[in-house]
């Protein structure tokens, strides 16, 4: 950070998905259109997340509710679209829009700008990236998961010999040809990275609990109960839970078809990493080459931490997408809106209330 402070009515961090739609709905609610904004986004390219993923992550959700407000996709679907397709799509949005973007920027720290010890929030919001500090009245937080992928600790872990990734460092299956590979998690990731995996080479899959599968395709009203769950836990400022806990994992054709194969049935958590593989309680050994973990992701907020915004219970409590300990600050593509479908009424309804906010 230099000295350097430049002050904006909102900062919006992240230009991913949600940083989009919250910057789409701040231009444009309102009679007069309302720029004074800027988005500062850590990623090199347009896309979120989406530029990061491994090949073969498909934009699983129903096309007819899946996209960004004001903006069809431009082609029909061949298809799910692809990682690079929903990125290009972001991109154009980024375009089409003339969202002000500034990238890569990666914000450091969001504090008070006038910290008095105990004292409520009031003033105005510094956010310090590398280059610069901006001033803000009000932050629309959309930072997303992909930066902060989680990893259990497991004893022995360091001593392990061979190769150990997170789901985020993974590409293909190729890779791993001839060796073999454990891949532990039992999400939706877990699921499919094992299913293509295991047709290429050996693999064991490993859960902390028995993988509940279900059928790939939602209705709108699921999608709704379930994201009217993440919403009343948030809004108790409970900690958010795995996706898979309300969804179940999705039988898409390629965990079909290595269910059938035989390739997808779990092994319990192990005790413990060795040099050559994993051992379980029972005393049950099992060579490695490789421990994939596609253990999940958490929320990216290191850098909202001064504001201390979680609660008591471990979570940090929202009214909307409005963190409870402090209105200056919005989350989005936390909790109920970290999906395509949600995260539009969330963008919306953010921008209204920040709007109002100022005005
Ligand atoms: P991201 O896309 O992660 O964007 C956040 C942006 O913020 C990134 O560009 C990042 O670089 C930036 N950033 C992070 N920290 C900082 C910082 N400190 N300063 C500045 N910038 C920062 N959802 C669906 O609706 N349908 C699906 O089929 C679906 N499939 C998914 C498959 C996978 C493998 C994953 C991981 C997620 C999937 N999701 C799906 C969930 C969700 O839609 C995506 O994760 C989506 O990318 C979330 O968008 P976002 O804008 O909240 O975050």
């Amino acid at each position: 950070m230099t000295g350097d402070v430049t002050d904006v009515d909102t900062v919006i961090i992240g230009g991913g998905q949600a940083g989009l739609s919250a910057a789409y709905f701040l231009a444009r609610r309102g009679s007069v259109p309302w720029r004074d904004h800027v988005v500062l986004d850590a990623s090199p390219a347009p896309g979120g997340a989406w530029q990061h993923v491994w090949r073969s992550v498909r934009l699983v959700s129903p096309p007819a509710y899946t996209r960004l407000p004001g903006l069809p996709w431009s082609r029909p679907f061949q298809g799910p679209p692809s990682g690079p397709e929903v990125a290009a799509y972001l991109a154009e949005y980024e375009k089409r829009f003339a969202v002000p973007v500034l990238r890569p920027v990666r914000v450091r720290r969001v504090h008070d700008a006038e910290a008095a010890p105990g004292a409520k929030p009031h003033g105005a919001l510094l956010v310090d990236t590398d280059e610069r500090t901006w001033r803000a009245r009000a932050v629309i937080n959309a930072t997303g998961t992909w930066d902060r992928p989680f990893v259990p600790v497991v004893p022995g872990m360091a001593e392990f010999g061979g190769r150990m990734l997170h789901a985020a460092d993974y590409d293909a299956p190729e890779e791993f040809t001839g060796a073999h590979v454990v891949v532990v998690g039992g999400g939706n990731s877990g699921a499919q990275i094992c299913a293509e995996v295991s047709a290429v080479t050996d693999t064991t899959w490993v859960t902390r609990r028995p993988p509940q599968l279900r059928d790939a395709s939602f209705s709108e009203a699921e999608l709704v109960a379930v994201t009217d769950q993440v919403a009343q836990r948030v809004a108790r400022g409970l900690p958010l839970r795995s996706v898979v806990s309300y969804t179940g994992i999705a039988r898409t054709p390629a965990v079909r078809a290595a269910e059938e194969r035989g390739a997808l049935t779990a092994r319990p958590m192990f005790q413990r990493v060795t040099p050559d593989g994993v051992t379980w309680a029972d005393g049950t050994r099992l060579r490695a080459d490789v421990i994939l973990w596609a253990t999940g992701f958490r929320p990216a907020l290191t850098h909202l931490a001064p504001l201390r915004l979680r609660g008591p219970l471990g979570g940090i409590r929202l009214v909307g997408t409005r963190a409870d300990h402090d209105p200056r600050v919005h989350l989005l593509g936390y909790g109920p809106s970290a999906s395509m479908i949600s995260v539009h009424r969330a963008a919306a309804r953010a921008a209204r209330e920040v709007r109002a906010g100022l005005s």
